[in-house]
């Protein structure tokens, strides 16, 4: 299997090649050369696998240069259900990503159940075994480096936690996470993860990150590496559950079944988009965004306009508090006939800060047929669904799970099951679920003392040089 990119001017690359890297070198991302199909007598024998020997079958169609049994083996060390325990009372942790249904065709399907709460551990977790896999095949080193504003940091650290060849320095803005978040991250005691907070906002650890990214010489003598979300392996890690999520929601291989999924970056829904194209009976994939709307605005007009920083709002669900989906490219590239040429020219417009709008071409006319629903929510409606779910429903869910249970019931169809990907805890945001319910949400266990553990994090200024002396000095 070879990968090209969106811009259709990189070299073609196998999977190791493009798994330590970010952007392919014309500044595209990566995907696969065809998608790999999955006819429906496979897919049936797949029905009841545990879900690392699916992991296995889903990604070995990805991946050819890695032993397809040293693939089953680091898959099965990914997905236990030591590493995925946090599951609702009453689920089977076995399961890794239990589906709970709410209704009669509507049900949750729990990815938060990893050790950070929140659904980028479905894939970090692979990635911290394939870093370590590649690594230590090549003998070589990689230095993570890296800015959050919470959930992304935390899951890339509980990833890559002890794991030979691998130090992650993490920048965070000193005093703008939520208690949760910081202990969760600064509580680590491993010699391998480095958390510098910084004196600044996002924004700032950001433009850190890029300037000592931009600095070639720096990056590679320090073998400097990433894991944001344009990761091509976070995306085929994704695609996994969403044939989980079919098989434990039907039970005749072939029905259709829709997807709905609270969308930032587009890389969750990139990944349901993938199933889709292989060939998995998905009818809708229903897109849910909160206030900052621009990939619905998209799929409603077929005007891409990302949004300048100030105009990006924070929100009560802040993982999808975005201005530009960094993996929207990908599906562009599949809806323009994977025409390069065409998508170098859009996003030389997005890349110089502008939009570009698709209305009226033939190409916007055939969306339709990618399956694509889309809707918002508000604070308002997040308060209000998060009261429906507990009351009607029973189930605590955090505020992105309610944006997508929101937009989800605006589209359910009779026949189809509606699966709801529920991508983070409730305990992770305790101040909204207080103000909707009234009521402290339920900690999962092992969480309760998390904010009086002992901290481990250095303050430095928002200054570039700063973090290069800090690598410098700590990179071995
Ligand atoms: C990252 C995140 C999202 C958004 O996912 P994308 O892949 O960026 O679309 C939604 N909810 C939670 C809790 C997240 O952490």
């Amino acid at each position: 299997m070879n990968y090209l990119s969106t811009r259709g001017q990189a070299p073609a690359e196998r999977f190791c090649d493009i798994l330590l890297g970010g952007l392919a070198p014309d500044g595209g991302l990566y995907l696969p050369e065809n998608y790999p199909q999955v006819a429906l007598a496979e897919l049936e024998s797949w029905r009841g696998l545990p879900y690392a020997d699916l992991a296995a079958a889903v990604l070995g169609k990805f991946i050819d240069d890695i032993a397809e049994a040293e693939l089953l083996r680091l898959c099965r060390r990914t997905y236990t259900p030591e590493v995925y325990r946090h599951c609702r009372p009453g689920a089977d942790a076995r399961e890794i990503t239990p589906l709970t249904p709410l209704a009669p065709e509507l049900a949750l399907l729990e990815l938060s159940n990893g050790p950070t709460l929140a659904f980028k551990d479905m894939a970090m977790q692979l990635l911290g075994q394939l870093f370590e896999y590649v690594l230590v095949q090549r003998k070589e080193e990689l230095n993570i480096l890296g800015a959050t504003s919470g959930d992304t940091g935390s899951a890339a650290e509980y990833a890559m936690r002890g794991k030979r060849g691998l130090r992650v320095f993490m920048l965070s803005p000193h005093g703008r996470m939520s208690a949760f978040q910081r202990a969760q991250m600064y509580s680590l005691q491993d010699q391998n993860i480095f958390n510098l907070a910084v004196r600044g906002m996002f924004d700032d650890c950001q433009d850190i990150v890029k300037a000592v990214s931009n600095d070639a010489a720096f990056k590679a003598r320090y073998r400097i590496g990433a894991v944001n979300s344009i990761n091509w392996a976070r995306v085929a890690a994704q695609v996994v559950y969403y044939f989980k999520g079919y098989l434990a929601a039907t039970r005749e291989t072939g029905a259709p079944v829709s997807f709905a999924v609270p969308s930032g970056n587009f890389g969750n829904i990139c990944a349901g988009h993938i199933a889709r194209m292989m060939g998995l009976p998905i009818r809708h994939l229903v897109l849910a965004t909160n206030e900052n709307d621009v990939l619905a605005e998209f799929f409603r007009t077929g005007c891409y306009r990302p949004r300048a920083a100030a105009e990006t709002r924070v929100t009560s669900s802040p993982s999808m508090d975005i201005s530009k989906a960094s993996n929207f490219e990908r599906f562009v590239f599949d809806l323009l006939g994977r025409d390069g040429a065409r998508v170098r020219e859009l996003w030389a417009k997005v890349d110089a800060g502008g939009a570009f709008d698709l209305s009226g071409t033939a190409e916007f006319a055939r969306l339709p047929e990618f399956g694509f629903q889309t809707g918002s929510s508000s604070h308002a409606d997040r308060l209000a669904t998060i009261r429906l779910a507990r009351e009607r429903y029973g189930v605590w869910i955090d505020t992105h799970t309610a944006d997508g249970l929101k937009v989800a019931l605006e589209h359910r169809e009779p026949g189809v099951p509606m699966v709801c990907l529920e991508t983070a805890q409730p305990a992770k945001f305790a101040q909204t679920l207080r103000e909707a319910l009234g009521a402290e949400p339920p900690r999962p266990a092992g969480f309760e003392n998390l904010e009086t553990l002992p901290q481990r994090c250095e303050l430095i200024d928002a200054d570039a040089v700063v973090v290069k002396n800090f690598i410098a000095a700590h990179a071995g």
